[in-house]
Parts: structure tokens; C-alpha cells; sequence
């Protein structure tokens, strides 16, 4: 059953070399009560894991754009990449809007870096997936833990939702899924029944084909790096502490995000001419 496996999956990745001791703990259904009192009675059990955290993502935007105004950044939103080449030690990317010039370049378009890669001799293969999110008004605080398919921001709403389809379309939704998933939220919190829904959406999820993040440099066009990544909130301090430093220093350090090179994805092409 799904409690007695996820121990088992833990425990595996705990085994890998270097994995960090996560201090995941299971719990029957009258611990999760004490920590969750509006739980439902269907629910059978948990995991709790102390690292576990939840940011709300506009606020995260919100501070990056700040951090933008504070260190001196343009942003210039609306400006599709549509080329990039290397003249006279300068990158030149060519935009609706007219070229951009730049000494160095990091590929951070998401899904499109699978395009734009190649342009600087490096390889980003990509797989993405749709996703249905549910949000309901506001009420109180009850969810002071992120739970796999059920979070509640600061502001009060609770964010339902963990679908994964393979249609790559965004402007629909599909009803039988945000039915499926809100009937289960109902199902663990029972009070979420009397709440209303007040907008439902999907997604494309940026997603490497492997799941895991890419962060690269390129050997043939020095100066140019990629990163892209599933859970770039989460990751978001990562990027702007640990991956801009590297950048900024001219060089990914192979022992912090080496394994994340697109040489795992071997074949002969552009991945090839990573400058690890
Ligand atoms: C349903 C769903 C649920 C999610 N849940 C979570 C979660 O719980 N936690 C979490 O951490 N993450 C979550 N994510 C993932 C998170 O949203 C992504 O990891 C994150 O947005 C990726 O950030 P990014 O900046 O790499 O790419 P994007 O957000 O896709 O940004 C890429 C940017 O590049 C621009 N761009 C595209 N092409 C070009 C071009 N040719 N030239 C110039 N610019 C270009 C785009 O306009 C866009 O602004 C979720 C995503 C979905 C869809």
C-alpha cells in the first residue's frame, strides 16, 4: 500500500552517496490529526518532513523584480529570442524589438532553451506536461504545512491541484480533472466542500526530459550557459545565491552542479560541447 511503500522510496534515495538526511517520518492518522485537527477521517495516515516549506510564488516574483531595481538589472519582458550568435566577443540576439548585445548569456526560456541551446552549441532536451491548479477563496489559516497536492497561502486560498497530462495546450481545462482533484481535497479536509472555487488554470511545466534540472556551459560560445528547470520556485534561491554567482565568475563549479550538465543525456550532438 502507499504508506508502507513511501518509507521503502525514501530510504532508497537515502542510500545514494551524498543524499541529505531529509528526517522524513511516517505517521498514523492520530498524529496527523494532532498536527492537522480539520482533517478528514478517510485519510489513513502521512509523512512529515521538517525541510518541507511553502513560498508563495507572486510574492518570490515580486522579490525578484525588486532585487532587479536594486542591482542595477533591465528587464525587458516581451522580447522573444528569435537567434543568438558570437561576433567580435560579444553575444548578439536578435528580438522583434531590435539586437541585443552581451558579453555573456544564460539561457533561461524555459521550455524554448531546447531552441535556443543549440544557437550556442549547448543541449537542453525537453519534455514538458500540463498541469490543473484549483483555488479556492480565502479562509482560515488551517494548513500550516505544504501537503503533496494541497497548499494554502498566506493570503488565505487553498491551491489544489497536482494533475499531469501530456496535452501540451493551456487554454482549456478539463472539468473531469479539477472534479477528480477537488474531490479528494474535500476528501482530506472535509471543510474545503463548503468553499468556493474562484479560478481554476493550467499550465505547460518547464520539465527536462529526465525530470531533473539542466545547468550548463558551453565550450564552443565561452560566456554562454543554460539553465532551466521543473520547480524553479523552489529552486529560486539557488539560482540567485549559488548558479548567478558561478556565472558571474565565469564558470560553472563542476562539484556543486556538475551532475546537472546535458552530458547525462549523452548522444553526439551539442551536448557534447559542454565546457565542463
Ligand atoms: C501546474 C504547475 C504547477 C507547478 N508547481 C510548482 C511548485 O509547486 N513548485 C515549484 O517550485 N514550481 C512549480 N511549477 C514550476 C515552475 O512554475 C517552473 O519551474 C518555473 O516557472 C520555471 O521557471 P523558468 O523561469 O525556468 O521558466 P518560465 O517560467 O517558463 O519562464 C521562461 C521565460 O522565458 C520567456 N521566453 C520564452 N521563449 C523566449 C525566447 N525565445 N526569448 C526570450 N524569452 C523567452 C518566457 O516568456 C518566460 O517569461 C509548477 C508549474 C506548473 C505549470
Amino acid at each position: 500500500d502507499e504508506i508502507g511503500a513511501l518509507p521503502e522510496l525514501v530510504k532508497r534515495m537515502h542510500n545514494q552517496v551524498g543524499a541529505a538526511d531529509y528526517r522524513m517520518q511516517m505517521m498514523p492518522a492520530s498524529e496527523v490529526k494532532k498536527a492537522l485537527p480539520l482533517i478528514g477521517p478517510d485519510v489513513s495516515g502521512g509523512s512529515y518532513c521538517p525541510h518541507d516549506g511553502h513560498v508563495n510564488s507572486l510574492r518570490t516574483f515580486r522579490a525578484f523584480h525588486t532585487g532587479f531595481k536594486a542591482f542595477g538589472v533591465d528587464y525587458f519582458p516581451e522580447r522573444p529570442v528569435s537567434a543568438i550568435s558570437k561576433r567580435g566577443g560579444e553575444f548578439r540576439l536578435t528580438t522583434p524589438q531590435g539586437e541585443l548585445r552581451a558579453a555573456k548569456v544564460v539561457l533561461a526560456a524555459g521550455n524554448a532553451n531546447q531552441t535556443l541551446a543549440p544557437m550556442v552549441g549547448l543541449h537542453a532536451p525537453m519534455g514538458p506536461t500540463r498541469g490543473q491548479i484549483v483555488v479556492t477563496e480565502r479562509t482560515m489559516p488551517f494548513l500550516p504545512h505544504p501537503l503533496t497536492t494541497i497548499r494554502q497561502t498566506d493570503e488565505g486560498t487553498v491551491m489544489i491541484g497536482d494533475s499531469r497530462e501530456e496535452e501540451l495546450d493551456d487554454r482549456t481545462l478539463k472539468h473531469s480533472i479539477s472534479a477528480v482533484m477537488a474531490d479528494r481535497a474535500q476528501r482530506m479536509f472535509p471543510h474545503l466542500a463548503r468553499l468556493n472555487v474562484v479560478r481554476s488554470w493550467a499550465g505547460i511545466r518547464v520539465m527536462p526530459q529526465d525530470g531533473f534540472p539542466i545547468y550548463d556551459q558551453s565550450e564552443s560560445h565561452p560566456g554562454a550557459f543554460v539553465a532551466c528547470c521543473h520547480s524553479g520556485v523552489t529552486l529560486a534561491s539557488n539560482h540567485a545565491f549559488d548558479v548567478a554567482r558561478m556565472v558571474a565568475q565565469g564558470a560553472l563549479e563542476p562539484e556543486l552542479v556538475g551532475a546537472f550538465s546535458a552530458r547525462r543525456f549523452g548522444g553526439n550532438g551539442a551536448a557534447n560541447h559542454s565546457g565542463y
